[in-house]
């Protein structure tokens, strides 16, 4: 079988055209890397304003990326540890609590995609 190995534009890292099906397509037209395929889908979760179009919420907090989400939401499609934790939390923008019922920790951010996704949030309780 025939495949592309292509350097990350974006990091020392190389993409595959071949990797998971549809992902891979997209990441060698973006010529970008797994890791940065998956930061740069959350970067266009900051430019949708943080938030899935249903509501679901991405929060980052000292450089963790997460995202929240309720029982009517259900939760994101790719999700991959995740767990009911009931935490509450609080946006940077404002004074309002939430809380966090669902919450999916989907890594670390990277230092070079740090710039373009800073911290949004806090949590009150710490674990
Ligand atoms: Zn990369």
């Amino acid at each position: 079988m025939r495949y592309e190995v292509f350097d990350c534009k974006l990091c020392p890292g190389k993409g595959s055209a071949t990797e998971v099906a549809g992902v891979g397509e997209r990441m060698a037209l973006w010529r970008v890397c797994r890791s940065c395929d998956f930061w740069l889908t959350c970067v266009g979760y900051r430019a949708l304003g943080d938030q899935d179009p249903d509501g679901r919420r991405v929060l980052r907090v000292d450089g963790r990326h997460y995202m929240t989400w309720t029982d009517e939401q259900g939760r994101p499609p790719e999700t991959g540890y995740t767990s009911r934790v009931d935490r509450p939390y609080r946006l940077l923008e404002d004074e309002i609590v939430r809380s966090a019922r669902w919450l999916w920790l989907m890594g670390s951010i990277p230092d070079r995609f740090r710039e373009q996704l800073p911290d949004n949030a806090r949590f009150l309780t710490s674990r």
